[in-house]
């Protein structure tokens, strides 16, 4: 036991000196080595006293395997173990039940790590003659019980890597930790606690996104006065979820609300929920909400909402700790009343990523989406951060502005700040409109390489696209006005929108509406033809619609000639409510030809009208184009008033 005990110590000194080396400077003046890691677990951090458990766990390796070396045997045929009993080199066998041992020389004495005895291994097969000739050989033997040797293998190949693995999960703890008082601290201190007026943004800072800065200074509204909303019995949204581009300004707007309002206002983003270990992120989910319901009134805004969450529905494999995380802030969202006074702003560039469960009612159930800003809007997102930067005589905000479309306020703020720096490269004292231009044509480059830049020949066939749309409903009876049209990218795919919005609830349509529905939605495809002589993708949506209106006109409605007043549907087989997706067709394969032709009758008829109809004023349609190319959005009111036409 002496040499083991050498062993013991040698070990320690050893890791001692690891340990100095990992802590540097904090350990070089301490006493003696074997002194120090003990000295640190009295007295040292969290992160220290890990290390001894390491420690300690090191030197429990090295002396089950310096044990299991001892033991460490050459396994040999039964034959061959023979021969060595015969030849006299095994001076001693322990007999178990599964192996035969011998050993040459003495076993009880060898010094571990010295001359240790060779020992051999053999699995036995029945022989009535070995002991005989043990007895003969003069070779010393005694029966071992396997039980006790078992315990001693399940101790090391368990408990030892057992202890091992804890040891190392308190050693990261701790480390992550950053000093603080364990696991529990991780929940702490992530999100930012912006106190009333340390953020100096305000909306006055926000140029564009109207919609968005209404829909919010109501919010800021509410948790200055929450008696004058409460009074009348008014809700106010839970949550807010601002739905932009990278760099259109959901931020800038979030600190905005937190400048304005008055009241305390938790920032942080959504990838500080996400951690390395399951249950963390759920746990900073619970401490911030427990802190804003102490602070309450006051706003909670959760950056890049998509960091956490996503849908859990695709996510293959899962993420545990994403979807704890997400779980949890499903279930603390529907555990405060709206009167409680705490606002949760969410902002994404990705709505199309969330979880369903996150915009359903009593969640986000307000969104708010920032398009890009057009014309007007650039000008004024330029003239905000040009305030500070000394302009020369001859910038021209509104032409810069016409330059830049598609560029977001991000990108402006970029351009004009470029354009300094290149004004102070050439050794000007102020920023000429030449810079400014430079700097674009920098920025176009970027973005055209990272595809978020239509070019000029696309943006024209949408602009054309989309006032087909607009004059071919002004010219059709019966139509849901114009509100809007805009060549802005709204959403994923969708290069512009024409905006309709019906003048009252209706709950019947007749077969004059449907077909001037499908007349509309052709008209955007009517207008390219007209001008390129030539048909884009970009009608793709409108085409699926259009084919199922007409579809429905006849299979539905009854509304076709041969089949008058009858349904032709199909109908699907379901399952316990859910559609099997079989369908079997109640009529035959020659109406099924017909309902197909008619389609197509339909469709080709009104296509070549609506051509016509356009065709008569193909001026009107260049017209508005123009502007809507130099404008982007056009209003209703000046839609009217630049088509000379009465509303029908
Ligand atoms: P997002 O969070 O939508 O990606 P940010 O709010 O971080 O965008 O915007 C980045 C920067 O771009 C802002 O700090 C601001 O300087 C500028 N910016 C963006 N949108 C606007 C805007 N509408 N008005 C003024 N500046 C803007
Ligand atoms: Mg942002
Ligand atoms: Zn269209």
């Amino acid at each position: 036991m002496g040499s083991q005990d050498e062993t013991d110590r040698d070990e320690l000194n050893m890791a001692g000196k690891k340990n100095e080396q990992w802590n540097d400077d904090s350990n070089k003046k301490s006493g003696p080595n074997h002194n120090n890691s003990l000295f640190s677990k009295f007295t040292k951090g969290q992160f220290k006293f890990s290390l001894w458990y390491f420690v300690a766990a090191i030197v429990i390796m090295m002396l089950a395997n310096s044990f299991l070396s001892g033991n460490s045997s050459e396994t040999i045929s039964y034959s061959s173990f023979k021969e060595l009993i015969v030849s006299g080199q095994i001076t001693e066998v322990q007999i178990s039940k599964d192996s035969y041992l011998g050993y040459s020389g003495s076993a009880d004495t060898g010094l571990p790590g010295l001359q240790k005895p060779t020992v051999f291994k053999t699995v036995p097969v029945v022989d009535s003659g070995f002991i005989p000739l043990l007895d003969q050989m003069n070779v010393k033997y005694q029966a071992v019980s396997e039980r006790s040797s078992n315990i001693i293998g399940m101790l090391l190949s368990w408990i030892v890597p057992l202890i091992f693995i804890v040891i190392i999960w308190k050693a990261m703890f701790s480390k992550m930790g950053g000093g603080g008082s364990g696991v529990m601290s991780f929940g702490k201190n992530k999100a930012q606690l912006v106190a009333e007026g340390d953020t100096e943004t305000t909306f006055a800072d926000v140029a564009g996104a109207d919609e968005a800065k209404a829909e919010l200074v109501e919010v800021v509204d509410f948790l200055k006065s929450p008696k004058k909303y409460l009074d009348i019995g008014g809700k106010i949204p839970k949550g807010v979820l601002l739905v932009g581009s990278p760099g259109t300004g959901k931020t800038l707007l979030a600190r905005a609300v937190a400048g304005d309002a008055g009241v305390p206002f938790f920032r942080l983003s959504g990838a500080d929920f996400v951690e390395m270990f399951v249950g963390v992120g759920a746990a900073r989910v619970r401490d911030l909400f427990k802190q804003a319901r102490e602070k309450a009134p006051c706003i909670i805004f959760i950056d890049e909402l998509d960091a956490i969450g996503k849908s859990r529905l695709n996510s293959a494999g899962g993420n545990d700790e994403r979807e704890q995380t997400l779980n949890q802030l499903l279930v603390e969202m529907d555990g405060f009343s709206a009167k409680s006074g705490v606002i949760i702003l969410g902002a994404t560039n990705r709505p199309e990523v969330l979880d369903a469960a996150l915009l359903r009612p009593g969640r986000f159930d307000r969104q708010v989406v920032i398009d890009k800003p057009d014309l007007d809007g650039r000008e004024a997102i330029l003239n905000i951060h040009s305030t500070d930067v000394k302009m020369g005589p001859d910038v021209d905000l509104h032409s810069i502005a016409r330059a830049t479309p598609g560029f977001v306020g991000a990108d402006l703020a970029n351009i004009i700040n470029e354009g300094a720096l290149l004004a102070v490269r050439a050794g000007r004292k102020k920023v000429m409109q030449e810079d400014i231009e430079e700097a674009i044509e920098k920025t176009i480059a970027g973005l055209q390489k990272k595809n978020r830049l239509i070019n000029k020949k696309e943006r024209d066939i949408v602009a054309y696209h989309e006032t087909g749309h607009a004059l071919t409903a002004i010219l059709t009876p019966g139509s849901d006005p114009v509100q809007k049209i805009s060549i802005i990218p709204r959403g994923i795919g969708a290069l512009g929108y024409t905006l309709q919005t019906p003048v009252e609830d209706r709950f019947l349509m007749t077969k004059k509406e449907l077909i001037g529905k499908i007349d509309v939605l052709l008209g955007g495809r009517a207008a390219e033809q007209i001008i390129f002589d030539e048909i884009s993708t970009g009608a793709a949506n409108d085409i699926t619609r259009a084919t199922d209106i007409a579809r429905s006109l006849i299979t539905e409605y009854g509304m076709s000639d041969k089949f008058e007043n009858m349904v032709l549907t199909k109908r699907t087989a379901t399952f316990l409510g859910q559609e099997s997706g079989m369908s079997t067709r109640e009529y035959s394969e020659t109406t099924q030809q017909y309902v197909d032709e008619e389609v197509a009758r339909i469709i080709s008829e009104r296509y070549k009208a609506v051509v016509k109809l356009l065709k008569e004023k193909k001026e009107t349609l260049k017209k508005i184009t123009a502007r809507l190319l130099e404008t982007e959005t056009i209003s209703s009111a000046e839609f009217l008033k630049l088509t000379d036409i009465k509303a029908g």
